[in-house]
């Protein structure tokens, strides 16, 4: 996973310059926090996170909590670090089944987020817990997406409903219909529908992923996020949040060279809790997300 390299330095290199200090003056608590805002805006974090943030760190790091302190520099990165946990959601949130299955998620997530991708390494990682989860193609945008969700199920071992090839467009919401009336019959107990994403947000995707989140009801709606598009994470998150009211969210590359924003920001500014972090390309690559693991990655 990614190690956040510039902002864990740079606030490594903030507390050490803050352990120097025996009892802390305001001024070395507003010296921090300015460091702290700086290094957390520099990874992209979106300016209302940062400002909310702060702002807690600041008003604590100024309390009795740190004065009483036997050593206030300690006291200050442990107010960082809950700060940080608290910013990425509190607790580890873990998926959600229907009492009465077949669990319905549905993905959601802009094209090349990463969602063919995941509706793989979740299937292969739902197997593996000894479930049978059908794999629904609804992307019937691009030629090639059921082609590409074939393979992944292939790879995951996972069985899959798509429509026929050569039966023209096709209408995505009934096809997620009859997905799910697919995985009654065969007993599947989880269904994973993959919906078509567009380079941009776009007015017509937000209706036909609403229309499909209205048609089959879904436990959970996962909106897959790339961790690696920085400032534009909040606007995106937000245009997902208000078109299809996700219940999760997916970070997925937080293999690759993030730089934390998007981790830091869709959480917070959307309320939503982060469930999986994906971190490859390879069906394995899936990880539980949690909170205070991601905080203490950062502030290694
Ligand atoms: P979709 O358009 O949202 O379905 O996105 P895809 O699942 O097709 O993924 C787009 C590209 O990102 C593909 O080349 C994937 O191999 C790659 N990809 C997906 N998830 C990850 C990840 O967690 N890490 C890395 N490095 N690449 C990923």
């Amino acid at each position: 996973m990614a190690t956040f390299g510039t902002l864990s330095d740079r606030l490594t290199e903030t507390f050490r310059n803050l352990r120097t200090k025996g009892k802390l003056t305001p001024a070395d608590v507003d010296g921090t926090v300015r460091e702290i805002r700086r290094a957390l805006l520099d990874a992209d974090v979106a300016l209302l996170v940062v400002k909310d943030f702060t702002a807690k760190v600041r008003e604590r790091a100024l309390g009795d909590e740190v004065n009483k302190a036997l050593n206030p520099a300690q006291q200050v990165v442990q107010i960082v670090n809950e700060e940080l946990v608290a910013i990425l959601g509190g607790q580890q949130r873990r998926l959600q089944f229907a009492k009465n299955p077949p669990t319905v998620i549905m993905l959601a997530g802009l094209q090349g987020s990463g969602k063919t991708t995941f509706a793989g390494k979740l299937a292969k990682q739902l197997e593996k817990d000894g479930h049978t989860p059908l794999l629904v193609a609804c992307d019937l945008q691009r030629p090639n997406a059921v082609n590409q969700l074939q393979v992944v199920a292939q790879q995951a071992g996972a069985a899959i409903y798509a429509p026929e090839p050569g039966n023209g467009v096709g209408d995505p919401v009934q096809v997620a219909r009859d997905g799910v009336e697919a995985a009654r019959r065969q007993q599947h107990d989880i269904v994973i529908i993959d919906t078509a994403g567009r380079l941009g947000v776009d007015a017509e995707l937000m209706t036909q992923a609403a229309d499909i989140r209205r048609a089959v009801d879904p436990d959970e709606v996962l909106f897959v996020i790339d961790a690696m598009i920085g400032q534009d994470a909040v606007n995106t998150a937000k245009a997902f949040q208000d078109g299809v009211d996700f219940t999760g969210v997916v970070l997925s590359k937080l293999d690759g060279d993030a730089r934390g924003g998007a981790a830091l920001s869709v959480a917070s500014v959307t309320g939503r809790p982060i469930i999986f972090a994906s971190t490859g390309e390879g069906l394995d690559d899936l990880e539980a997300f949690h909170p205070d693991r991601m905080a203490s990655r950062i502030l290694d």
